[in-house]
């Protein structure tokens, strides 16, 4: 653990981990070498993690990424960190984010961007661009993410490393600080499908502190080895085909997501993946998800609209920073808000305020619903006639120059076409490295599975016979 603490800090980049504290990542340390000693380890004994900084942690810090939450310490821990450390592992601190989960590149820290450890000129992707980094350095076996619309997926897959986003309800949003709530959902990134496994299982299971955690499952209940048993399941199955242990499956292709926006690299790179598991036994076939564009408005309009609600608690009373000088009540509070929110937060709350309006609510908010059950429909329909999962790519293109969207922040919510659906349906989607591409052929490139309800444990397994 000490020596895992002074490579985290020693790292090239500073912005990767914006909290460290050595004496509590030692306890845990001694902690997993009693478990240890006595015979009592857990699946996770002193494996070294950390957590994004949207993970509320009793003794760190946690900042959301924001100046307006800066300095302030939780009274509790999140459900997750809470479950990780019970399964022994050793966290080694709070790693960073865009501020409030809200962005594709990590750039909207407040504390500064976080640089990809295959080429520091660019982003790691995000929101959990932190936490992709410190996987892909090699600083962490696994790292705790949140997805809401790709926010696992998408770092994974511009930093080469795997994640996954489970099914919505499967992990306990409880003390995750709150972006979008019906869309937000935790889950890791580590280099493997294999070493997903035992953290997935690990902080997945019902928990009656979250009203959108689910009991059960497909009749199984939502509980601690539901994932690893599944794992082992579809393992074991696999390896009775022998030569071709997918004979059998059906992979989905949508066609929307290998249109003219998807980057010649990505697409042969995906292409490539696609016939390794064709290899393998699997059949291709050519599907349809014909509402894959309006994803992106569907998701723009729903997640601000939830964000400018839960976002309304900062108002310089309850938490985090208050402005110096101001003149009555609703001046700290506007204050305190333009203080310590950065333009990409502002501009959520904005427009959530705005399509939650009177008079606009019918038009845009209510709309988006609409669309997103469509949205689910398609993804049902094809996942129960078509195709046994889906697989596309995760993004359109490579990492992209830090900087290079600063003008044009709606450049980086178009790149999130190929993740938003699956959010938006509640979907498990995970993403491994499938490829690399960019002038210097060094840019990891992933490639999206995307499951049925609860299908976790066999998406893994999947990934796990082409890795
Ligand atoms: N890029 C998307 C957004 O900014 C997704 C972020 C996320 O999943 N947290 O909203």
């Amino acid at each position: 653990a000490a020596d895992a603490l002074r490579a985290a800090r020693a790292y090239a980049d500073p912005n990767v981990f914006l909290h460290i504290d050595d004496d509590l990542t030692l306890a845990q340390a001694r902690a997993a070498d009693q478990a240890l000693a006595a015979g009592a380890a857990g699946p996770l004994t002193g494996i070294p993690v950390a957590h994004k900084d949207l993970f509320v942690t009793r003794g760190w810090r946690t900042t959301a990424a924001s100046r307006m939450l800066a300095g302030y310490v939780s009274p509790f821990d999140a459900a997750v960190v809470e479950r990780w450390r019970e399964a022994g592992a050793v966290s080694l601190g709070k790693l960073s984010c865009d501020e409030f989960a809200m962005g594709s590149g990590n750039e909207n820290s407040a504390f500064g961007p976080v640089r990809n450890p295959w080429d520091p000129e660019r982003v790691p992707g995000g929101s959990s661009g932190g936490s992709a980094a410190a996987v892909a350095a090699g600083l962490v076996l696994g790292a705790t993410g949140t997805d809401t619309g790709g926010s696992v997926r998408q770092p994974a897959a511009l930093c080469g490393v795997s994640g996954i986003k489970p099914t919505y309800g499967t992990v306990s949003r409880y003390g995750i600080i709150a972006y979008a709530s019906s869309l937000d959902q935790a889950g890791p990134l580590a280099r493997s499908a294999r070493d997903l496994v035992p953290l997935l299982d690990a902080m997945s299971g019902f928990d009656p502190r979250d009203s959108t955690s689910l009991e059960s499952c497909d009749g199984a209940p939502n509980a601690a080895g539901r994932v690893q048993a599944a794992f082992d399941a579809a393992q074991a199955g696999f390896q009775a085909g022998g030569e071709r242990p997918l004979a059998g499956l059906r992979i989905g292709v949508p066609r929307e997501f290998l249109n003219e926006g998807l980057s010649a690299e990505v697409g042969a790179a995906v292409e490539a993946a696609l016939r390794v598991f064709e290899s393998l036994g699997a059949v291709r076939v050519d599907v349809s998800l014909p509402r894959t564009r309006l994803s992106i408005p569907a998701y723009y309009v729903i997640a601000p609209a939830e964000a400018s609600s839960n976002l309304s608690r900062y108002d310089g009373v309850r938490y985090g920073h208050r402005a110096a000088v101001y003149a009555d009540l609703a001046d700290m509070t506007s204050r305190s808000r333009s203080e310590g929110f950065g333009d990409e937060v502002r501009r959520r709350i904005l427009v959530g305020a705005y399509v939650l309006s009177h008079g606009y609510y019918d038009a845009y908010y209510l709309q988006a619903q609409r669309v997103r059950r469509m949205i689910a429909d398609d993804f049902r329909r094809v996942l129960t006639e078509d195709c046994d999962v889906i697989m596309g790519p995760v993004t359109p293109a490579v990492a992209r120059r830090i900087g290079d969207n600063r003008q044009d922040p709606i450049a980086d919510w178009l790149g999130d076409i190929y993740t938003l659906g699956v959010s938006l349906a509640g979907l498990p989607g995970m993403s491994i490295p499938c490829g690399f591409g960019g002038e210097s052929g060094r840019l990891p490139i992933g490639l999206q599975l995307i499951g049925r309800y609860f299908d976790e444990g066999r998406l893994l397994a999947l990934a796990d016979r082409y890795q």
